[in-house]
């Protein structure tokens, strides 16, 4: 259990869901975690939980300036950044007929520009501190056409080639650029659902199930430790054969 030893990361959205797995499967693999998220109350809870090895620091990750509080009490509570998970995101189901300009700025800036400002944001403590690991949450929605998803595919695309991008710029200071896209994962972002649609779905998944966001958990460690120190650009899909 020591896969991230002395490895201190940052984990967005981790109030809840797959962040929240995140930093628990972190800090029992050893690494220091700065929680963040718009929700300040079960983000300080979770970082009570996580005792010595967690702060929180609330954050949104569409407004530039907050994460450079984000960065300053990271270096102040725990000395570096190894590792960024950007992983806060929203969903909203609308077909393109039923988007609008201010649903795909939404997806924009929470989205798209969350995850740009965070790899902006770390590459220079990153290129100072002999490299880093970035792992961006895309979606499987971002594999083919997603029916009803008009915004939340279409951003979902693009941190798909911000990460191909970013591996390619930040591959001479020793950083790391990798994505995971999750398959549909048992959250509060899927509450929204209907039971019945949700039953629907399940039975489109090979596994006949949700996944757990523990599950997600585990891929990102793989990317976020010195195991995938020769992975690079790479994207792991952890949907229940749902993308094969
Ligand atoms: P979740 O439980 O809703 O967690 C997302 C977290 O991000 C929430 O705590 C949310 O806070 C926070 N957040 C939203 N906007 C933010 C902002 N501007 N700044 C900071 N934090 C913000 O959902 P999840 O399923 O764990 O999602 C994690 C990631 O996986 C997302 O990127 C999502 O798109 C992706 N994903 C999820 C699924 C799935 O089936 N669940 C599938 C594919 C990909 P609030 O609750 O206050 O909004």
């Amino acid at each position: 259990m020591n896969r991230l030893h002395n490895k201190i990361a940052i984990i967005t959205g981790a109030a809840s869901g797959q962040g929240a797995a995140e930093a628990r499967r972190f800090v029992e693999e050893g690494a220091k975690v700065v929680i963040t998220d718009l929700n300040e109350v079960d983000g300080k809870a979770l970082a009570d939980q996580l005792g010595d090895s967690a702060i929180f620091v609330s954050h949104d990750v569409s407004d530039e300036a907050s994460w450079q509080r984000v960065v300053e009490q990271c270096l102040a509570a725990f000395g570096g950044i190894d590792i960024l998970v950007n992983n806060a995101g929203i969903y909203r189901q609308k077909s393109l007929a039923e988007t609008d300009q201010a649903l795909m700025d939404l997806h924009y800036r929470v989205n798209v520009l969350g995850a740009f400002f965070g790899m902006k944001a770390v590459h220079p403590v990153m290129k100072a501190h002999d490299g880093g690991a970035i792992v961006n949450i895309s979606s499987i929605a971002a594999l083919r056409g997603s029916p009803g998803l008009f915004a939340y595919a279409g951003s979902k695309w693009m941190v798909r080639g911000m990460t191909k991008s970013a591996a390619q710029d930040l591959a001479q200071d020793k950083i790391r650029v990798n994505t995971v896209l999750p398959g549909l994962i048992d959250t509060p972002m899927l509450a929204g659902n209907a039971p019945e649609y949700l039953e629907e779905i399940k039975q489109m998944v090979p596994f006949k199930r949700l996944g757990a966001p523990e599950e997600i958990a585990d891929a990102v460690v793989y990317l976020a430790s010195d195991e995938s120190r020769y992975v690079t650009g790479a994207e792991i899909t952890v949907c229940g054969g749902m993308s094969a």
